[in-house]
């Protein structure tokens, strides 16, 4: 099938040239038919199967429709999404794909000064996509109405629940006119995101690609077992591998991200984090230092990372296992976007195999162990001591061999059996 099936118009199928696009997602093939007519939509889809599109294709088509407004005096379509780079991004797809149509759209969010959003407000929208805390924030302050939006989408519902905006997502619903067309997406729908579809959508149609539980079969995962104390070590090896040229490291917290760039430094490799306590414009340069391929090496925590979108990601490391399940099917659909093939290697310490069998369990297979990498955990049956003199022990179950830095190697007399 191609775009033009879809019944698209010139100005839309014109723009989806230019972004190299040939074909519709599954996504999108099954979504954009159901809203142009004007239905509502559950879609159940994460990140990288493009849902971006799966919705501003249709809405910039039936925004476009007569009668045509061009007075921009009239926010007509609402875009609530959990993450400023989320928002950034789907401002930069609505700027893409309505490239050659008369539709204005503004981005807003926190973490930066009013002035500029307030002034782009009153100068005329017909698209806004916020977050959430912003929003409610200006329409408090009356620079914002609702009253006609006739297209509401709702992004990443799951992530909102995660991130605890909840509460705000029913605030700005509760504003909007009752009689609107409503789109839902989220990539997992556990009862209480479905109790939130209701209570949003009318009769809506679904759509479900890639459940979260098929964790797409083109990323190549693979778990690392290794001490807590050993992982920028081992870090720091997997990444002086030349055939990695873009990867994005996971940990679980903000500190850890910052510890794990310093780490990085000290080894020769250069790197930069994205988390909440970065400033927006830090966040963006080092997005952008990374896409440029400036930096070969993004940390970043969940929530920052939530849906950056960069292509040609080869690489995904979970630092850290995430301790929700799905987060690790989150993090690992960054790389082997739209079609390109990914690996991801996620570290496993001791007191992490407890969420590796969530994970495992989520996915429904285990994860390929890698082994002989030169860090194992303590608790594998290798013990390396450092001696004095650069000599090296490693006492297995079945010999000792000492490595000294002519590498010479002798084995020692087979230790008497012990519980290792
Ligand atoms: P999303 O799921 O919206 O985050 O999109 C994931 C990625 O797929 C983005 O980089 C899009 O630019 C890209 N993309 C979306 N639709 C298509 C398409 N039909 N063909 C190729 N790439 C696409």
């Amino acid at each position: 099938m191609d775009f033009k099936e879809l019944h698209l118009i010139p100005p839309i199928l014109d723009a989806l040239a230019t972004e190299g696009y040939t074909q519709p997602t599954p996504v999108q093939e099954a979504a954009i038919p159901i809203i142009l007519k004007h239905k509502d939509l559950l879609g159940c889809a994460q990140t990288g199967t493009g849902k971006t599109a799966a919705f501003a294709l249709p809405i910039l088509q039936l925004l476009s429709e007569p009668p045509i407004d061009n007075s921009h005096k009239t926010i007509k379509t609402l875009v609530l999404t959990p993450t400023r780079e989320l928002a950034i991004q789907i401002g930069e797809s609505f700027a893409a794909y309505g490239k050659h149509l008369r539709l204005k759209h503004l981005v807003i969010f926190g973490g930066v000064p009013q002035g500029a959003q307030v002034r782009a407000l009153h100068a005329g929208v017909d698209i806004l996509v916020a977050t959430p805390g912003r929003l409610l924030d200006l329409m408090d302050q009356k620079y914002i109405s609702l009253k006609d939006v006739k297209i509401f989408v709702l992004d990443e519902a799951d992530r909102m629940l995660d991130m605890g905006f909840i509460h705000d997502v029913k605030k700005t619903v509760a504003r909007l006119p009752v009689k609107r067309q409503s789109l839902f997406f989220s990539a997992t729908m556990p009862p209480e995101i479905q109790k939130l579809a209701n209570t949003i959508l009318v009769n809506p149609e679904k759509v479900e690609v890639t459940p979260v539980s098929s964790t797409a079969d083109k990323i190549d995962q693979h778990i690392l077992f290794v001490d807590k104390k050993d992982k920028k070590k081992l870090l720091a090896f997997i990444l002086k591998d030349k055939s990695i040229d873009r990867a994005l490291v996971f940990t679980r917290t903000k500190h850890g991200a910052d510890k794990v760039v310093k780490d990085l430094y000290k080894d020769g490799v250069r790197a930069e984090a994205i988390h909440g306590n970065k400033s927006q414009n830090a966040r963006q340069r080092a997005l952008n230092n990374f896409k440029t391929g400036e930096i070969k090496v993004l940390v970043a925590t969940d929530i920052a990372a939530r849906g950056i979108d960069i292509d040609l990601l080869s690489h995904v490391i979970n630092f850290d296992l995430p301790e929700v399940a799905e987060t690790y099917v989150h993090r690992i659909g960054r790389t082997g976007r739209a079609g390109a093939d990914g690996i991801a290697f996620s570290f496993c310490d001791e007191e992490e195999k407890d969420d590796l069998k969530a994970i495992e369990k989520l996915i429904g297979k285990k994860i390929p162990v890698i082994e002989g990498h030169p860090f194992p955990p303590s608790d594998s049956g290798t013990v390396r001591i450092n001696l004095p003199k650069n000599k090296e022990v490693v006492k297995r179950p079945d010999a000792v061999s000492v490595k000294n830095p002519n590498k010479k190697k002798f084995y020692g007399n087979k230790p008497k059996p012990k519980k290792w």
